[in-house]
């Protein structure tokens, strides 16, 4: 997992999902709740291109590429069977892999806090509510700001990892098993919220899955090598500043397991790169 942006501008969030246009939708969402239906997964399939491309074409949680054999989901962080105003709210959603959401997260959301207060919708004039049921992402609605829709979730006190609200890597580190060929994610400190959260995210997201961490072995095996060879360079060789290239991109932003690959040239074998 790396640390993720939004990108908030007019071409990047179409109009749909923006005020005042979200308030037509949010209304649709609030009667599909009172009628007992399923809010409409063509509402955010739309956002899925944007949201790709934030996530550099990975999964936001497992960081493997997913346009191989896949398509990929719109992922709910806050999963829309619990919180089901947030169904339509563009800063809930996050682009994650068919495995990593549909098969291990589901509807888990675990929280040390107090869940965010569901809005009570059986006295409530519906069309003076719609627009405020989650904030505007360009945070054109005075009604509910983003500011304030951070600070309800961050009383929550969620165990999973949002990667565009928080910098995994200060949360996550990564455990190398040469018997098993294996990479593992552990906590990166004795904390016991780091504790907790990291084994949430593990467990919640299938994080150490064995097609996982098979493919982070064989990722590590060739950092390895290459931060090897470079050692024996001199400073001088066109070689060692092509490796150094290579290293780099292995970390950047769209390339599978960069934050494994940032955690051991960086924090573990402290290189300059
Ligand atoms: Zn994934």
């Amino acid at each position: 997992m790396i640390s993720l942006q939004r990108i908030r501008n007019d071409t990047s969030i179409p109009r749909k999902y923006r005020s005042p246009s979200k308030n037509r939708h949010e209304l649709d969402l609030m009667q599909r709740h009172l009628a007992g239906e399923e809010p409409s997964e063509r509402h955010w399939s739309a956002a899925k291109r944007w949201l790709k491309r934030e996530s550099f074409g990975k999964c936001a949680y497992c960081e493997a590429r997913t346009d191989t054999v896949a398509h990929g989901d719109i992922e709910h962080f806050r999963p829309k069977t619990i919180y089901w105003w947030l169904a339509y709210c563009w800063d809930n959603w996050l682009f994650a892999c068919q495995i990593c959401n549909e098969s291990y997260k589901r509807a888990q959301f675990p929280v040390a806090g107090a869940r965010m207060t569901e809005w009570d919708l059986d006295d409530a004039v519906l069309s003076e509510i719609a627009g405020s049921l989650a904030p505007c992402p360009l945070d054109g609605d005075a009604r509910y700001c983003l500011g304030a829709y951070w600070a309800e979730a961050k009383a929550e006190r969620a165990d999973l990892i949002d990667p565009y609200r928080e910098d995994p890597s200060s949360l996550l580190a990564w455990k190398v098993d040469s018997i098993e060929e294996a990479v593992m994610v552990v906590p990166a400190s004795r904390r016991a919220a780091t504790q907790r959260r990291v084994k949430a995210c593990v467990r919640v997201l299938g994080l150490n899955r064995e097609e996982l961490y098979r493919e982070r072995w064989a990722k590590y095996v060739d950092l390895k090598l290459y931060v090897r060879v470079r050692a024996k360079l001199p400073g001088n060789d066109p070689l060692r500043a092509e490796i150094e290239r290579k290293i780099e991109s292995m970390m950047a932003d769209d390339a599978s397991y960069a934050g494994m690959c940032r955690y051991f040239v960086r924090r573990v074998w402290k290189l300059p790169l």
